[in-house]
């Protein structure tokens, strides 16, 4: 038989009653050690020295009871299995001890029962200590969070699928100027800007679906002075727990107490204040951006002055030459300086117009003027006009395809894109080189190409082109001002149009420019549509 250690703690007064229920034990296969006490203070001195698993008590004793002894075991939170075991007692006496809290009770003489009841209470026992462990374990727990989330910077809040606000932590009240209670109940959506509610409802609904998805988002909430805070926050479905476990029940007691809420379909928001943040941020940009255009200002100016210096020394250098040396120059010098002197004043006012052009354009002074235009008609008198003035040096080809009509665009404007990317594409090509301009209409948009078999871009100029004064490494001695493009690129913007570039070196180069047949719809209604009706 296997020997079982068991520590008894007999209450007992009578020695002999005592060795007959050791020896009763032991034959039960227990390892026994015990010891008997008789009085309070015994007991006291035996549960202070050592750890028992049972007590074992008579039920009256000269100078101590088993409630006596029941009573002082209470008093010192000791739960341990208590069993009487009594020869005198009666039925009555027996039911008020078992309710006083003692475990079972037994007739000396008849202790056939004493084992497997020992062995029940120490299983017993056992559990409930294991129970409170547990308890112990989850209430630390509890705790631990609970101060976590009481402390926390952060304010953490939890709202049902509703937007009623359940929980709020106490933070809120040095962030946002309400005490928690205030805001609990109430929905959160009378605090939130109204420009941010949509959102702030799209994310909940999202995070409310989706049990493992955590989702990030800025909100404006209204201060309780009445300001915009901005709150940055983190939002998690809040887990409805199993109320399986009698620890959870436990749990749920205290979560009541505590006024967390365990409802179904909740959202925890663990929020921070961002206002200051983002105000700094906004600043630093606004900075930024002030600087980047003083810069673009500067820049655009040097290149000027630059550009203009050119002509204006040839203006010089001529001027000088025909005045030093009138008599001495033939006339052939003499007309080349006249010559000199007419281009550069014909490059300078070129120069004078685009600048002109593209700050009006920049300063938001060049609105569109739209008018109902026939584009096949405008885009054949052009190339007319365009053919005359090239002579017999280049052929522009025309084709035109799809129903262009009717069209409403900036006449203007469109003419300042075709001319520009036409001449380019004539000064850009050999004598004698066909330059195929292709107009074609479909889904309310216009597409205008441009091909030409010139000189082409180099790859690593194609992606500054439209920038002020850029031009291609290649062009030589070709004259430009490097603004046409970046002119021509501001007019399609305007027109809500987009432009591109598809061009090899020493092959040719295509533009390719389009723009909405109805401009006033594709720019969202900023400009008056009336512009063209009414014609
Ligand atoms: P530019 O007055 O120099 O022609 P643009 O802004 O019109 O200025 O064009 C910018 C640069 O783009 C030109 O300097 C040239 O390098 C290149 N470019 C434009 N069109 C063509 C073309 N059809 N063929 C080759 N290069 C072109």
């Amino acid at each position: 038989m296997m020997h079982r250690p068991l520590r008894v703690l007999l209450v007992e007064d009578s020695e002999d009653d005592a060795e007959l229920l050791a020896y009763e034990l032991e034959c039960s296969g227990y390892e026994l050690i015990y010891e008997r006490v008789d009085t309070a203070s015994t007991m006291n001195a035996a549960l202070d020295q050592q750890t028992w698993d049972i007590i074992i008590a008579d039920y009256t004793l000269p100078s101590f009871s088993a409630p006596a002894a029941l009573t002082l075991l209470q008093e010192r939170q000791l739960d341990l299995p208590f069993i009487i075991v009594s020869g005198t007692i009666g039925e009555d006496i027996a039911v008020a001890a078992m309710k006083a809290g003692a475990h079972d009770y037994l007739m000396k003489g008849k202790l056939a029962r004493l084992a497997p009841t020992i062995e029940r209470e120490l299983r017993e026992a056992s559990e409930r200590r294991k129970r409170r462990e547990a308890e112990q374990a989850v209430r630390q727990n509890e705790e631990r969070f609970r101060a976590l989330i009481e402390n926390a910077l952060d304010i953490i809040t939890v709202v049902n699928a509703d937007g009623i606000i359940d929980y709020e932590s106490p933070s809120v009240e040095r962030v946002l100027g309400y005490k928690p209670e205030e805001l609990t109940g109430k929905n959160i959506f009378d605090y939130i800007h109204t420009e941010d509610r949509v959102n702030l409802a799209h994310t909940l609904n999202q995070v409310i679906q989706s049990s493992n998805l955590t989702l990030s988002i800025e909100f404006r909430f209204q201060h309780q002075d009445g300001s915009w805070r901005i709150l940055e926050a983190v939002g998690k479905h809040l887990l409805e727990r199993d109320s399986g476990s009698p620890f959870i029940n436990y749990n749920k007691v205290e979560l009541e107490s505590s006024n967390i809420p365990t409802r179904k379909s909740s959202i925890v928001l663990n929020s921070r204040d961002i206002t200051e943040r983002k105000r700094a941020e906004e600043i630093r940009n606004t900075l930024l951006r002030e600087r980047e255009l003083s810069e673009a200002r500067f820049n655009f100016v040097s290149m000027m002055s630059h550009e203009f210096r050119n002509p204006l020394t040839r203006i010089r250098v001529s001027s000088e030459l025909l005045k030093n040396f009138k008599d001495k120059t033939t006339e052939t010098q003499q007309e080349r300086c006249l010559n000199n002197l007419e281009s550069a004043a014909r490059e300078m006012t070129q120069l004078l117009e685009d600048i002109l052009i593209i700050t009006r354009a920049e300063v938001g002074k060049l609105n569109l003027n739209l008018n109902n235009c026939n584009l096949a008609d405008f885009c054949s008198n052009l190339v007319e006009e365009m053919q005359i003035d090239a002579g017999g040096k280049y052929r522009l080809l025309l084709t035109i395809q799809g129903e262009c009509n009717p069209a409403c665009l900036d006449e203007n404007l469109l003419k300042h894109i075709l001319v520009n990317l036409l001449s380019n594409a004539i000064k850009y090509s050999p004598e004698g080189g066909n330059i195929w301009f292709e107009l074609s209409c479909q889904n309310d948009q216009a597409v205008f190409q441009v091909q030409d078999q010139g000189i082409g871009i180099p790859m690593d100029d194609q992606q500054q082109l439209f920038e002020s004064f850029h031009r291609g490494r290649n062009v030589g001695k070709i004259p430009g001002t490097g603004l046409g493009l970046s002119i021509v690129k501001r007019f399609v913007d305007l027109h809500g149009g987009k432009i591109s570039i598809k061009s090899n070196v020493g092959v040719g180069t295509t533009f390719t420019v389009i723009l909405p047949l109805n401009s006033h719809q594709s720019i969202g209604g900023q400009l008056d549509a009336k512009q063209c009706h009414a014609l």
